[in-house]
């Protein structure tokens, strides 16, 4: 099945991903990552969204666009994915019913005050993008990635002016996809107002929901 998640920068939509694709057996897509190994590589894609990414705002549509084509291209999305950060404007989400056929989309409805204090205390792994939060997911080891060992960091893009403006960019750019997948009848939402539910919980929550959906498929 091909799932997307959707939801304003830190309502969760990574973390939760990166829990529930392996037990439904997809890859996780996170358009996000997929710029950031691109950065860490210096690749023409990665010098081209730097820029953009440092200031808070979003690359342009043609170039995630392409990257994303090929990733969903891959073998391993013959079954399906679920997309993380993917679209992000109605652009992209036009060009996205072009190639795949979208069964589910899930919207993650998180309050404003849980997503600001999410995103200021977030870090994540230098090497393989696994997210934890000084408040809310420690890892074991003060700094170091629980999965690979690798070293946490801060991302360039959570400075308090740098998340109002991401903020103020869903609200115009990428929340207007609420109704774009309400109206294809493919939008399910789910809640967290508690800034201290485990993520395990919840991705459990979210993975119930989408194993009742896709046996009414
Ligand atoms: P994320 O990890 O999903 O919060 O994405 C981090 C940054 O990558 C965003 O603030 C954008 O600059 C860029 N980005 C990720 N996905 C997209 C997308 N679908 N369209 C445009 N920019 C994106």
């Amino acid at each position: 099945m091909r799932k997307i998640f959707l939801g304003a920068p830190g309502s969760g939509k990574g973390t939760y991903a990166s829990r529930i694709a392996p037990k439904r057996n997809v890859p996780h897509i996170s358009t996000g990552d997929l710029f950031r190994k691109n950065i860490k590589e210096k690749t023409g894609i990665g010098i081209k969204a730097k820029e953009f990414m440092d200031k808070g705002d979003l690359v342009s549509d043609d170039i995630v666009i392409e990257m994303l084509k090929e990733r969903i291209e891959n073998e391993d999305c013959q079954n399906g994915f679920i997309l993380d950060g993917f679209p992000r404007t109605i652009q992209q989400a036009e060009k996205l019913a072009e190639i795949a056929d979208i069964d589910i989309a899930v919207n993650m409805c998180v309050p404003n005050d849980i997503i600001i204090k999410r995103l200021s205390s977030r870090v994540i792994c230098k090497d393989c993008g696994e997210i934890f939060n000084t408040l809310t997911l420690q890892p074991k080891q003060e700094g170091i990635c629980d999965k690979c060992k690798g070293k946490l960091i801060w991302r360039t893009d959570q400075e308090p002016e740098v998340i109002k403006k991401r903020l103020e960019i869903y609200e115009e750019q990428t929340a207007p996809l609420i109704i774009f997948y309400k109206d294809k009848g493919i939008l399910h939402h789910v809640t967290c107002n508690d800034l201290y539910q485990s993520p395990d919980e919840m991705a459990q929550k979210i993975l119930t929901k989408i194993e009742e959906l896709a046996n009414n498929i």
